[in-house]
């Protein structure tokens, strides 16, 4: 199992035929996002059709898993009891390099809330919540690789 962030309390996704694709790949610590393979645009959450196009042919791209964040909030209230003892956590906006502009709502971890900004470069890492369901949180990405890109 992974590092754990979250509780086994909290409310569970449910995968559907749209987005099953999806889940598969996370269960498996591969990012993803949906590609029309008609016109080529991204889009996230996973859907049936092409909100450009309207196709309904589409793919799955695999991501670096990296990207910044677009906007954020830190939450400071157990809107769950099971949370109480996580308070604060961030709740963020991720813009993934390589997804064609798709963002995707998920948890900055492994950081002082007051050190999250708007633009923060971050990285993918997994949370097992379960044998079939991973979900994906993101931790500051090093600055190894020269820094602020
Ligand atoms: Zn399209």
């Amino acid at each position: 199992m992974s590092t754990r962030w979250f509780p086994d309390q909290m409310p569970m996704p449910a995968a559907n035929a749209e987005t099953l694709g999806w889940w598969e790949a996370a269960a498996g610590h591969r990012l993803v996002v949906q590609r029309c393979s008609d016109c080529g645009r991204t889009r996230h959450p996973p859907g049936p059709l092409c909100p450009a196009c309207r196709s309904g042919a589409a793919a799955w791209d695999e991501l670096a898993g990296t990207g910044v964040v677009y906007t954020y909030t830190v939450v400071r209230q157990a809107f769950l009891p099971a949370l109480a003892d996580r308070l604060p956590y961030v709740v963020a906006a991720i813009e993934l390099d390589g997804a064609g502009g798709a963002r995707m709502v998920s948890n900055v971890v492994d950081v002082d809330p007051a050190a999250v900004s708007v633009g923060l470069r971050v990285q993918v890492v997994w949370e097992d919540m379960g044998p079939e369901l991973a979900l994906p949180r993101f931790r500051p990405a090093p600055l190894a690789r020269g820094g602020a890109q």
